[in-house]
C-alpha cells in the first residue's frame, strides 16, 4: 500500500508555514490520547512516524507527511485537550485548526480519531459540525476497539452512526484498533480515495 512511503516533511505552527495549498491533503484530528499517533503509524506501517502523546511538544504543531508525491499529504493536527497545555495555547490551536479547516483548499477529507470507549466528546462534535458546515468529508475512526467485546464494538458503532446522522449526516465511521490492527484496510481505502491514490 502507498502509505509505507509516507515521510515527515515539516512541522508548521502557523498556516503560512504549510506547503503550498495544492494537490490533496487528508488531516487527522482527535483529542489527546485518543490514539491518533498510533492510528497514523498503523496506517503507514511505520512505528515512529507520528510521535505519540509522550512528546507533547511535537503534537502541538501541524505535522505534514507527504505520501510518495509532495502533492499528496497527510497532516497530523494538534491533539486537542492535552491537560498540561496552557489555556491560551489551547485557544490559539483551536483558532489555527478552525482556520485550517475553513481555508485549506487542498483538504479533501478529515479523519477524526476517537477512543471507542468515549466517542463524540465536545471537541469531536465541534470538529464534525465544522466539517459538515464547511462541506468537508469526515471519517471517524473509533479506535482502541480491542478494548471492547465484539458486541460492544458493534453497539458503539451503531450508536455513533445514529448520532452522526443527526448533526453530520455525511460523516462515516468505523471500528479501528492500532494494537490489534483491525480496520486498517477500510481506513487506508478511505484516505487513499481522498488523496486520489
Ligand atoms: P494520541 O495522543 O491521540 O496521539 O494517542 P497515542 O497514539 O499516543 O495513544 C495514546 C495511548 O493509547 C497510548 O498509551 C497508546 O498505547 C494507547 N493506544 C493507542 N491506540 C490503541 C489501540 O488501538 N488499542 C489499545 N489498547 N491502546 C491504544
Amino acid at each position: 500500500h502507498p502509505f509505507r512511503q509516507a515521510q515527515f516533511l515539516v512541522s508548521a505552527n502557523r498556516l503560512a508555514q504549510l506547503p503550498a495549498d495544492s494537490g490533496a491533503e487528508v488531516a487527522f484530528a482527535g483529542r489527546s490520547n485518543a490514539g491518533k499517533s498510533s492510528a497514523l503509524n498503523a496506517i503507514c506501517d511505520q512505528q515512529g512516524l507520528a510521535r505519540t502523546s509522550k512528546t507533547p511538544g511535537r503534537t502541538q504543531l501541524l505535522n505534514v507527511f507527504p505520501v510518495g508525491d509532495p502533492a499528496r499529504r497527510l497532516v497530523d493536527l494538534p491533539g486537542y485537550g492535552y491537560a498540561k497545555v496552557p489555556e491560551a495555547m489551547r485557544l490559539h490551536w483551536r483558532g489555527v485548526i478552525d482556520e485550517y479547516l475553513r481555508t485549506r483548499a487542498s483538504l479533501k477529507g478529515l479523519v477524526l480519531v476517537m477512543d471507542s470507549r468515549h466517542p463524540l466528546k465536545e471537541f469531536d462534535r465541534h470538529m464534525l459540525e465544522f466539517g459538515a458546515a464547511s462541506g468537508r468529508a469526515c471519517h471517524c475512526l473509533l479506535t482502541k476497539a480491542d478494548k471492547l467485546s465484539r458486541s460492544e464494538g458493534l453497539r458503539t458503532l451503531a450508536a455513533v452512526r445514529k448520532e452522526l446522522a443527526a448533526f453530520a449526516p455525511d460523516a462515516t465511521a468505523q471500528l479501528f484498533s492500532s494494537l490489534a490492527r483491525t480496520g486498517l484496510d477500510e481506513a487506508r481505502a478511505r484516505v487513499a480515495h481522498w488523496l486520489g491514490i
